[in-house]
Parts: structure tokens; sequence; C-alpha cells
């Protein structure tokens, strides 16, 4: 009878233990969620989160994690935020996106040891390029049903490998972390003008009122660069619209990659363009438009067999707290300072 207390007492004790553990798990996995939830609109941010909690909860050293490569590409690459994997950073470590490992990991959800995919798919490229990145987890992330991401774990501190319910645990935080990804995606979409994968209009419009409050309330400067393209018209009359969007696109992937991360460049509509760039003086932001401006004067554009030229003209300007109260003025201002670009024989930038 004292024997069968003591037993008793021992189980209780045990499941106590279990039961504490998940209490703490789940507890652990509210709080990611919260985490991961409260990052939609700064896509790094979500990247670096998602990877510090899976090294946080597993103890590791390697994490990294492959996502779309454009919102509009079918191409998965492992982001350049990745942790602790000794890698060739001028290779782009790359999964297409309609390949049959795809397609197995989507209808197949839960996480894999690099041996079991080698099994299934031999020497195929992407087992070459998982190869090279030498993950000892590969995680799948979906959002509404669709692989919208995979996520590759390295050693552990200790070690050690990992448990069926760390392995559950994990394809928890995945489920988690799916979700986060496909919500940023959706954001994205959103305010990103397709055409040129510039910022909308109404991002702009948001993102302005926020950096003049901004620069306010920390007593910094800030500056707003427009352009236009110069006789965009023609484009469209000798070529056709679709010479035109070809230019258009050519243009807002010169622009963004002329600017910095903190920068906002979007389409303020048809050809013009608009950059928003905080903490910058009026003389840096004329260093900058004109920047942009050669790039683009020395850009070559090949469409149908001919061999095309662009120019744009820009106006910058900087906000002043005490005049600009709405977006209005400070806009204006910088189309005051881009028409007299124009007026003055256009391939050039205005300060007003
Ligand atoms: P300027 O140097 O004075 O700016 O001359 P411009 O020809 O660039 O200016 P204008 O405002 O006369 O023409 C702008 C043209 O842009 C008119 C419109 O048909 C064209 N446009 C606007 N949006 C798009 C677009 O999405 N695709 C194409 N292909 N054309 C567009
Ligand atoms: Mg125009
Ligand atoms: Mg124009």
């Amino acid at each position: 009878m004292e024997l069968y207390k003591i037993d008793s007492d021992l189980d209780m004790q045990q499941s106590t233990e279990i039961y504490e553990r998940k209490i703490y798990d789940l507890m652990q996995l509210i709080e990611i969620c919260k985490g991961l939830n409260s990052t939609l609109i700064d896509s790094n941010k979500l990247i670096e989160s998602i990877l510090l909690t899976c090294m946080g909860q597993m103890q590791l050293i390697k994490a990294g994690i492959f996502l779309k490569k454009d919102i509009d590409q079918n191409v998965f690459i492992l982001h350049r935020n990745y942790k602790g994997f000794e890698l060739d950073h001028t290779t782009e470590y790359e999964i297409e996106g309609d390949s049959s490992f795809i397609y197995f990991l989507e209808n197949n959800f839960k996480c894999y040891e690099l041996i079991e995919l080698v099994d299934i798919f031999d020497d195929s490229p992407v087992i070459n390029t998982m190869r090279l990145v030498s993950p000892s987890l590969i995680i799948p992330l979906k959002g509404k049903d669709k692989l919208n991401g995979i996520i590759v774990l390295g050693e552990r501190i200790n070690n050690e490998t990992f448990t069926p319910d760390e392995k559950e645990y994990l394809m928890h935080i995945a489920s988690l972390a799916g979700i986060a990804i496909h919500n940023a995606y959706l954001y994205e979409m959103a305010t990103t003008d397709m055409m040129t994968k510039l910022k909308s209009h109404h991002f702009f419009q948001t993102s302005l009122i926020e950096e003049r409050e901004k620069a306010v309330r920390n007593n910094t400067a800030l500056s707003l660069i427009m352009f236009d393209i110069d006789h965009f018209k023609d484009f469209n009359d000798k070529h056709g619209h679709v010479c035109g969007d070809i230019v258009l696109k050519n243009v807002g992937k010169k622009i963004l990659e002329k600017i910095r991360q903190i920068d906002i460049a979007s389409r303020y509509g048809g050809e013009e363009f608009v950059v928003i760039l905080p903490e910058t003086g009026i003389e840096e932001a004329h260093i900058i438009a004109e920047r942009i401006r050669v790039s683009i004067e020395e850009l070559r554009v090949e469409y149908s067999g001919q061999i095309m030229s662009i120019t744009l003209s820009g106006g910058v300007t900087q906000f002043l707290p005490y005049l600009d109260k709405d977006n209005l003025t400070f806009i204006n201002r910088a189309d005051k300072a881009l028409y007299l670009s124009k007026e003055r024989g256009r391939n050039r930038t205005t300060i007003l």
C-alpha cells in the first residue's frame, strides 16, 4: 500500500513536470506569435525575428531562410540575413519554385534532415544547393496552403540531435512564421506598384506624413525628390506602350539601386517618381538626385533591336517644419523645382 502511494506520487510529479513544460512551451509560442505579428511592415525585421527565435529556442549556432526572390518571381533564394553558415557571399543559393522539391515539401509538410531528402531527390540541383548550405534540419513554411519559405537550421551548441518533441515544437513555430510571411507578402503586394516595383502613391502619402512627424519629433532633416521622365510620350508614340512600360520598369529598378534602405521611392503617377530621404539635408539630397539622374542618362535599354536612352528631370526640396504643415506644400515645392528643370532644358535637377 505504502509502495503504491510512492509510485503514484512519483507519477504525479512527472505528469506535473510534463504539463508545466507544455504550458511553458505554449506561453513561449504565444510570445513568438505576438512578436512575429508585430513586424509585418519591415520584412527584414520579420526574418531576423524568425531566425533568432529558432536559434534561441533550439540553441543553434546557424540558421537561415529561403524566401521568394521577389513578389512576382517563383524562385526561392537564401535570404542574405542568414546566421552562422559560412557561405560564398557572391553565390545566390536558389531553388526553383516549380521544382518537384518544392511540390514535395508543400504536400509532405514536416521537417526533414538533409539525408532524408537526398534519398528522395538524389543529385538534383536543389540537393546540390542544399549540400552547399549543409543544414541539419530543413523546415518548410506555408501560407494559405502554398509553400512560402524554407528554414534551414545548422548545428546546435551542444551538438545534440533534435528530439521528436523538438521537431514538433519547431513545426509550431514554422506555422506561425509561415502566416507572418504570408501577411508580409500581402502587405507588400498592397503597397507596391507592380510595374516599377516602387511603392504606391498612397504608401508615399502615408509615409510622408510619418516622416514629417519623425523629422519634427527628432529635429532631423528630411528631403524630397520628384522626377519626371523627359519626353516619355515619345517612347509610347514611336515604339508603342509596351516599350513605354519597359522604360518605366528600368527607371524604377535603377532608382531602387541608387538609394539607401531607409529611403522611400514611389511611383507618384504615370512617369513621375518621388523619393523621400529621411535624415537628409538639401545638399546631400541634391547629390543623390544627381546620382540618380546621371545613372539614368547612362542607362541603355534595348527594345525590339533598338537601343534607347532615357533622361529625367528632377526637383529637390527640404522639409520646412514651420511652412509644411501638410504634405501638399512640401510636394508642390518639389513639383515646382521639377518644372524649373523642364523649363531650363530637361535632364537636370533643380533645388527649391
Ligand atoms: P515632358 O518631358 O514634358 O515630361 O514630356 P512627356 O512626354 O514625358 O510628358 P507628358 O505628360 O506629355 O506624357 C506622359 C505620358 O505618359 C502620357 C501617358 O500616356 C504616359 N503614361 C502614363 N502612365 C503610363 C504607363 O503606365 N505606361 C505607359 N506606357 N505610358 C504611360
Ligand atoms: Mg509627367
Ligand atoms: Mg514626362
